[in-house]
């Protein structure tokens, strides 16, 4: 017996321009350059209605909306820290969660956007990894995070404009390059001219290591690349971060000399600074040797704690002293501030809980972001 489900509809929000005027021009019949009309539509002006795309015929908006949607997730929760930070929990379509954090600063406006539904890496600190890998992010899903934000952030600050957001790094849950065609299809959206133009400058991708998949990302990109390291020898990293028992720092530290980088430009390495684990003089030293010949810099990162995972956080004293190291062996570092932790939206604490702190804000049932 046929199925009398609906067909699922087509989401335009994650086809690049050149697919979507395939999409037009093959399967719905109408010119190339209405294509780029409804790419401006989506990416520029964030318009998830087809009805209010006022410029396309009547009959091509109705063939929109019979086969495809726009909008593939909705709002679940919304909390604020008090470093105005802001948390958000999206729900998609088939009902998963993920969130992304809003970070404004007086320069900047970041989002830190995830690309899977939990994360198959299992670092040994970090909660998202305790979900193991639910489910990649569509290219739509990714896209949608950033297009839902840019419209928070103007309705809440009073903005007139469409694309508020300056800065996107793909720290979220999951590791941006297993998921690296979604990834790719998401970053060519963003940074296209017609859609919401993020400089490849403004855009950094961490990985924890995935060596084949820095050389593409150096190949077929040319945005920023960023390594979360948080460990000095293989047998700490080993412990720490599973991805090393198949590619060791060694490799890591080769597939980071060959990647592409363009003038003047450095390797982010995020280092998690966790308490008697790899927070030591020696660490520091070693460091300082494995960076020698790659034109880098450090974020050393106050580990947020979370309950059970064991680990704990590297006093002030320590982790400067920890800097001062890597400065005198000339290597730039940086503590970095610690944001959103009091409602978990800190690094390593995306796994769809609230903090002790949040100020929750339950977004109406069924509101589309
Ligand atoms: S630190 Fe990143 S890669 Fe590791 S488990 Fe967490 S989300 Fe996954």
């Amino acid at each position: 017996m046929p199925s009398l489900a609906p067909a699922p509809r087509l989401d335009l929000l994650g086809l690049p321009l050149e697919q979507l005027t395939r999409l037009v021009v093959d399967e719905i019949g109408e010119r190339p350059f209405h294509a780029r009309q409804l790419y401006r539509w989506i990416h520029q002006r964030g318009v998830t209605d087809f009805d209010q795309m006022t410029d396309l015929s009547k009959s091509l908006r109705a063939k929109l909306r019979e086969r495809c949607a726009l909008e593939p997730l909705a709002k679940d929760l919304e909390q604020r820290s008090v470093d105005g930070t802001i948390k958000y929990r999206w729900r998609t379509r088939d009902g998963r969660l993920l969130e992304s954090v809003y970070m404004p600063a007086p320069d900047r406006k970041t989002l830190c956007v995830s690309t899977q539904v939990g994360c198959a890496m299992a670092c040994k600190f970090c909660m998202t990894g305790t979900l193991g890998l639910l489910r990649n992010l569509t290219a739509a899903e990714i896209v949608a995070q950033v297009h839902a934000v840019n419209r928070e952030v103007a309705h809440n600050e009073g903005l007139a404009l469409t694309r508020p957001l300056t800065n996107l790094v793909f720290m979220g849950m999951g590791e941006p390059l297993h998921n690296f065609e979604n990834l790719k299809d998401a970053l060519q959206i963003l940074q296209s001219e017609d859609g919401p133009n993020f400089s490849h400058r403004h855009i950094t991708v961490s990985t924890v290591g995935l060596v084949p998949m820095i050389a593409r990302l150096g190949a077929e990109t040319d945005v920023k690349l960023a390594i979360s390291l948080n460990a000095s020898t293989d047998a700490q990293r080993d412990e720490l971060m599973p991805v090393n028992r198949k590619w060791k720092i060694a490799d890591l530290m080769e597939a980071c000399r060959t990647f592409p980088l363009r003038q003047g430009r450095r390797i982010t390495f995020e280092y998690v600074l966790l308490r008697g684990v790899n927070d030591t003089d020696e660490d520091a030293g070693r460091l300082v040797e494995l960076l020698r010949d790659v034109p880098a810099k450090v974020n050393l990162i106050p580990y947020n704690e979370n309950p059970g995972l064991g680990f704990f956080t590297t006093g002030e004293e320590r982790a400067e002293r920890f800097r001062e190291i890597l400065a005198r062996g000339h290597v730039a570092a940086f503590i970095r501030e610690n944001r959103g932790r009091d409602i978990a939206a800190a690094c390593g604490q995306l796994a769809n809980r609230q903090g002790p702190g949040a100020a929750a804000q339950e977004s109406p049932s069924g509101a589309t972001a």
